[in-house]
């Protein structure tokens, strides 16, 4: 289709990666036939909030920072999405995992609509009180546009549930009543939902299990390599292992580790705690990143940044598998070359939507403040995933199309039939 968006044109959000959610999204409505107005209507970022965000650093001086939320699109619900402390935020960055969420939330079936938010600014270089400033500050600032029936941030890449409870409390304070809606990822103890923290992971080790069976190869024994060791690499990493496959590689931004014949998981977590460094772990020797990616293993899971694998390495992946637990990773190069390799791609929006079917019960358990057991949570989440596989899978057999854009198919059919149902206002 030759879609052009205002966006194509605005340098605000013409980015790489928002090039990229653009570049998908063209590639999956070809095959969906949507009136060309619905097209421009749902694809349009709905709201993008961009704020000043002045705090006084430990050292007495004030700095300035820049934060964004985006709410791409609500035609199904209130907006959710994470929201990430990183360096290269920018408002481009920000609507591209905006518009993913939107076309999740879609594909899940879940009645939330797609919202990202950030602040530019380096948490590995912040003291823990810099970061609580900048965080209040931060949800006094978007505080118009967000709360329990509006949008409902979450922990994303540089963000954890401190961050969460943060901001549920500058929320309350500024409402005048205790607010569990405002946000999902939250410690326990102030309502966070179990099995939050590692439903990500867990949402990728199941996608991975489905991908599998598919294809006939059992999991037992697998060998497995992992790009990036925080929240969801690790626990990706730890379920996969306990489902009896064998993690030879890991790595994090400063480079990773390998043994042949596997790497203890917990002992690793515990070890890059402590030194944040995997490469001095026992039994293992040094490998960076560009190699672990072509590392030979039946499952390479993507866990780290977009970007990652492109037309100049996607040749060397050399996996049966590929898991896209991180957010736009792979570019619409590399898909192709992939393809012509067989490779079995789980996309992002599937493979991760652990995350956000978890939050979605979190957000339900607050506003009836009424929480629900581990079992009843894992229950609820396997099947969400289940289904949304098996119907991925199957239009993507139907239809002979990619796993990407049948994904993409089903949550941008499912975003555009409740947008016309709910037709134009005024
Ligand atoms: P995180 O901050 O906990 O971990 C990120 C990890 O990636 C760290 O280990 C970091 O060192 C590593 N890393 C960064 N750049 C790297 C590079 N170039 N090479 C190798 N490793 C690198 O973040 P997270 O929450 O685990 O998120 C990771 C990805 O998953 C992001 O794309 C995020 O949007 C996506 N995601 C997260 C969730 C969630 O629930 N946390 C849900 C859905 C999607």
């Amino acid at each position: 289709m030759n879609f052009v968006p205002e966006q194509r044109t605005n340098p605000e959000y013409f980015t790489p990666l928002y090039q990229l959610a653009l570049n998908q999204f063209e590639k999956a409505v070809d095959h969906l036939k949507l009136p060309p107005d619905v097209t421009e209507w749902i694809i349009t970022p709905g709201r993008s909030m961009m704020v000043s965000l002045p705090i006084r650093m430990d050292d007495k001086t004030v700095k300035t920072f820049y934060g964004y939320r985006v709410q791409h699109n609500m035609a199904l619900g209130p907006g959710k999405g994470g929201l990430r402390y990183h360096p290269s935020v920018n408002l481009g960055e920000v609507t591209a995992l905006a518009t993913w969420m939107t076309w999740k939330g879609g594909l899940m079936n879940i009645p939330l609509g797609g919202a990202k938010g950030g602040i530019r600014c380096d948490p590995k270089k912040m003291s823990q009180a810099e970061l609580e400033k900048l965080t209040r500050r931060y949800t006094a600032a978007i505080f118009p546009i967000i709360g329990p029936e509006k949008d409902v941030p979450a922990p994303d890449v540089g963000t954890n549930s401190q961050t969460m409870a943060w901001i549920m409390d500058t929320y309350s304070m500024r409402t005048g009543f205790h607010t569990m809606g405002v946000v999902t990822g939250k410690p326990e103890i102030m309502g966070g939902s179990l099995g939050r923290m590692e439903a990500t992971g867990l949402g990728v080790a199941h996608s991975i299990a489905y991908a599998a069976k598919k294809i006939n190869m059992p999991l037992e024994g697998a060998t497995v390599a992992v790009q990036g060791f925080g929240n969801v690499g690790y626990y990706t990493a730890k379920f996969l292992q306990g489902m009896g496959a064998k993690i030879i590689a890991v790595s994090n931004s400063l480079g990773g580790v390998f043994n042949k014949n596997g790497i203890p998981i917990d002992p690793l977590h515990q070890h890059s705690v402590e030194d944040r460094q995997l490469d001095n772990f026992p039994d293992t020797e040094k490998i960076t990143n560009a190699k672990l990616l072509a590392t030979k293993c039946d499952i390479l899971v993507l866990a780290a940044m977009e970007n990652q694998v492109t037309e100049k390495n996607a040749a060397k992946v050399n996996c049966k598998i590929y898991a896209e637990g991180a957010n736009g990773p792979t570019s619409l190069e590399a898909d192709k070359i992939l393809e012509e390799k067989e490779i079995f791609l789980i996309p992002d929006i599937l493979c991760n939507s652990g995350g956000v079917v978890v939050s979605y019960f979190e957000w339900v358990q607050g506003m009836q403040s009424f929480f629900w057991d581990m079992d009843d949570i894992y229950k609820r989440m396997e099947k969400m995933l289940q289904n949304a596989f098996e119907e991925t899978y199957t239009l993507h057999q139907q239809e002979k199309v990619g796993m990407r854009t049948a994904a993409l198919m089903i949550g941008i059919k499912r975003v555009a039939e409740a947008q016309m149902t709910r037709g134009l206002y005024p």
